[in-house]
Parts: structure tokens; C-alpha cells; sequence
């Protein structure tokens, strides 16, 4: 039986209205296990629901449902044929998606993207962790997978009190799968790539981009990783040049541009160092899709800092006219404050910008506008002045 937790009054509205996080000052009084499943509940005794607890977390809380219904792999199970099924009607031409992005999919805590019927997970909560022997026989269930590899080595384990872990849990778990997504094949870097091996949440900018490229562009795509951005650029017929600094991403967007029969040059080098050598005036479009140095609110100064920097040696390679497209991807860097940043660089080179479009992460990263943290990946794009 779970046990119960009273949360202090007039906290108890967010949860009701699918907030999904419970801070620990919030709480009246009791307590669950550690990793247990627990009720919550108001101030009047009503239940607010279930949710798991972990007494070492700045968020003790975390909520699973609002229902009065029990958590087994019967839930599990439905939660996820259910999310599952949303994206595969709902997302046109690929065959790679978030299933679960945790929280913002009522699973808090657990993620899970499906390339093609390979599946990656990645557990970052201690609730989620002790309920693995329900959510990992639904997910066989309702997912059923060719192969299921868990990603759970980033350092926000920590926070848990968990330590990093990446394994095979249904083998054998191919090196790389080639996932699809309109028309174009990239490899995914299941065992040792980046997060869970491929950016999906840049689909829509992806798409967005390539929709607004002209023959002969010329594009530079900066922390390109796997090329995704300047493959789009090459179908084009855009002229791009990627850049990222770690030799696996590079020999890997190298690689799927000859798999995709496309031409680019791809360069090995740190963005800092790249940027400030480039000839003035040379780009139509300057991407820049810097990694989330900042996670929490400390290191969001230092984020900052990164993407003026990043901006200001990228403008004088803008041409005249031609487009500056930055993301940020954490909710720690709202897009007022990411336009503020990008303004400061603009003011430091005398350039005018115009904010034309804004696009986010695409609809298999939901994000619940009663859940602001959910939002964490906003892209602005950003004109020069003719
Ligand atoms: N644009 C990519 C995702 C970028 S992820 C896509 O849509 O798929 C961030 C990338 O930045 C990683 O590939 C990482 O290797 C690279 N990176 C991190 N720091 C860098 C630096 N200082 N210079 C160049 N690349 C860097």
C-alpha cells in the first residue's frame, strides 16, 4: 500500500490541474520509501493522486496520475500503447519518435525514443528505477521491440542519488540503426552517440529550414553532430558546411551524407575557434545548436555568455539579408531571453536582426502549458538587415 503525503493548502491547485512536480517545502507533513510509490493528498484529505517519492530529490514528488487507479504493468502498458499510437498518426514521413518524454507524458522520470523497432530508454528518477519490473515487460508488451538499450548514463542521475548505467536490456542491440524521416536515412548512435543517439526534437526546425532554403545558398551548420541540418541544406541544393568538434559525430555526418548520396563538406573543429576565422559576409544562414551547458539555474549565466559569444563572431560571416538560426535547449534559457542574449551580440557589432519565425521541439517532446519546464528547446531566427 502506498503511503500518504499531505501537501501544504493552496498547493494542491497546480497538481490538480497536471503539475506534475511536488518541491519539498510544499509538503505538510508524511513521507514514503525511497523510490515508493505514494498518495497525495490536500489539506481537507481529497486524494490528489499517486505519485513517487524520493526524500533525496529537490522535487520529493513526482506524479504519475490524478486518478484513484493503481500503477502495474497493466498502466504502464496502456500509457504507453496509447502514447505510442499518437505519434505514429500524428507524425508524417519517419519512423523515429519520442514515445515517452517522462513527465510531459504522465511517465515521469521515464524516456523512451523508438528508431524504427529499436527502442532506447533512459530511467532518470529513483520512483521509475524501483518500478521497472512493471514498465519494462508493458513496454514489451505494448512497444514490442527488436531490440531495447537503456541510456541511463547522464550525470542528472546523480540528483537521485543514482549512478550512471547503459546496458543492453533485449539483445542484441545493433551499434547503429538507420532511421528514416522524410526521405533522408541517419544513423543513430544507439551505444555511444549523443543523449539517446539522434536529435528528434529539432524535426520540426528541421523541416521548417530546409522549407525555406534557396538553390545555391550557402549554410553553415554549426554543432552540426550527425549532419542532419546540413543534409537538408545538400537536398536543397543549398551549398552547406558542418562543423562540430567530436570525431565520432563527424565521420558519422560524413558518412550519412555519402549513404544519402549528398556532397558537403564536413569539418572537425571547436565552434569558438571556427567561428572567428570565417570571411565576413560569406553565409546565407548560420546555424547554431549549442549542447544545454546549463541545467540548472546557476550555470544559466554561463549559457548566456556561450551563445553571445557564439553569435557575436557569427554575424560578421552573415551576409546581408541572410538568416541567424539559434537554439537553446533548456528550459533554463526562455526565447525572451535568448533573443536578449542574441540582441547583445548584434549590439556589440552594429548589425539590426530581425525576429522572423520561432520554431520548438516537435510534438512527440509535448509540452504542457500547465508544465512550463516541459518547454525546453525554442529556436529563434533571427534576419540581418539588408
Ligand atoms: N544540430 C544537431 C545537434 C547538436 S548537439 C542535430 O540537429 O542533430 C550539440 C553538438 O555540439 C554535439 O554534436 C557536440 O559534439 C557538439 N559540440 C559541443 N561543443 C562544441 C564546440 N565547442 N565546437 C563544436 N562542436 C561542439
Amino acid at each position: 500500500m502506498p503511503h500518504d503525503v499531505w501537501l501544504k493548502k493552496g498547493r494542491e491547485k497546480k497538481i490538480r490541474n497536471g503539475y506534475p512536480w511536488v518541491q519539498r517545502g510544499e509538503i505538510e507533513h508524511g513521507e514514503g520509501e525511497p523510490g515508493g510509490l505514494v498518495r497525495v493528498r490536500d489539506m481537507d484529505g481529497a486524494t490528489l493522486g499517486t505519485g513517487t517519492f524520493n526524500p533525496a530529490s529537490r522535487f520529493p514528488v513526482r506524479m504519475l496520475t490524478t486518478q484513484e487507479e493503481p500503477i502495474d504493468q497493466a498502466w504502464f502498458a496502456r500509457r504507453l500503447a496509447k502514447a505510442d499510437q499518437i505519434r505514429r498518426t500524428r507524425l508524417q514521413n519517419t519512423d523515429s519518435w519520442r514515445v515517452s518524454g517522462g513527465e510531459s507524458d504522465g511517465l515521469s522520470g521515464l524516456i523512451i525514443d523508438r528508431y524504427g523497432d529499436h527502442l532506447v530508454v533512459q530511467v532518470r528518477t529513483l520512483g521509475m528505477e524501483r518500478l521497472r519490473e512493471f514498465w519494462y515487460p508493458a513496454l514489451l508488451e505494448a512497444l514490442k521491440p527488436a531490440s531495447v538499450y537503456e541510456r541511463s548514463d547522464m550525470a542528472g542521475r546523480n540528483e537521485e542519488r543514482l549512478s550512471p548505467h547503459a546496458g543492453e536490456l533485449l539483445g542484441p542491440v545493433p551499434e547503429t540503426v538507420v532511421m528514416h524521416e522524410d526521405g533522408l536515412k541517419h544513423t543513430v548512435l544507439i551505444k555511444e552517440g549523443l543523449k539517446t543517439g539522434f536529435y528528434l526534437d529539432q524535426r520540426q526546425t528541421r523541416r521548417a529550414f530546409e522549407a525555406a532554403l534557396k538553390p545555391g545558398d550557402k549554410v553553415l551548420d554549426v554543432f552540426s553532430y550527425t549532419g542532419a541540418f546540413a543534409m537538408r541544406a545538400a537536398r536543397a541544393g543549398a551549398l552547406p558546411t558542418a562543423v562540430d568538434m567530436n570525431p565520432l559525430a563527424v565521420d558519422t555526418a560524413r558518412a550519412d551524407a555519402a549513404l544519402n548520396g549528398l556532397e558537403f563538406p564536413v569539418v572537425e573543429a571547436n565552434a569558438f575557434e571556427f567561428l572567428p576565422s570565417e570571411a565576413p559576409g560569406t553565409y546565407d544562414w548560420i546555424l547554431l545548436d549549442p549542447p544545454a551547458i546549463a541545467k540548472t539555474a546557476e550555470k544559466r549565466d554561463s549559457l548566456k555568455w556561450g551563445i553571445w559569444k557564439l553569435a557575436y563572431h557569427a554575424l560578421p560571416a552573415l551576409k546581408p539579408g541572410g538568416t541567424l538560426i539559434v537554439s537553446a535547449c533548456t528550459y533554463q534559457m526562455s526565447l525572451p531571453m535568448l533573443v536578449d542574449t542574441v540582441r547583445l551580440a548584434a549590439n556589440d557589432q552594429h548589425v539590426i536582426l530581425n525576429l522572423e519565425h520561432m520554431t520548438i521541439q516537435d510534438i512527440d517532446h509535448p509540452a504542457p502549458i500547465q508544465f512550463p519546464e516541459a518547454l525546453y528547446l525554442k529556436t529563434g531566427w533571427f534576419r540581418r538587415a539588408d
